[in-house]
């Protein structure tokens, strides 16, 4: 990975893995990930992190009791 970002879209790929990305934004970046390898790239690194943070939540929820 190399900083800072080439290409403008890259830094929203954690955003769009996110889900937390508008929908014009996300059809932006769907449309703009078929022709730019740096975003894929991006995209195929960060995919693992909603799972990772579902596990940490959970594993947060069973030390302290606290849900959230
Ligand atoms: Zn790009």
């Amino acid at each position: 990975m190399t900083w800072p970002p080439r290409c403008p879209y890259r830094i929203s790929v954690a955003s769009y893995v996110l889900g937390a990305l508008p929908a014009d934004e996300r059809r932006e970046l769907d449309t703009h990930l078929r022709t730019c390898q740096e975003c894929r790239t991006e995209l195929i690194g960060l995919a693992a992190l909603p799972g990772l943070l579902a596990r940490l939540r959970r594993r947060f929820r069973r030390a302290t009791g606290l849900s959230g």
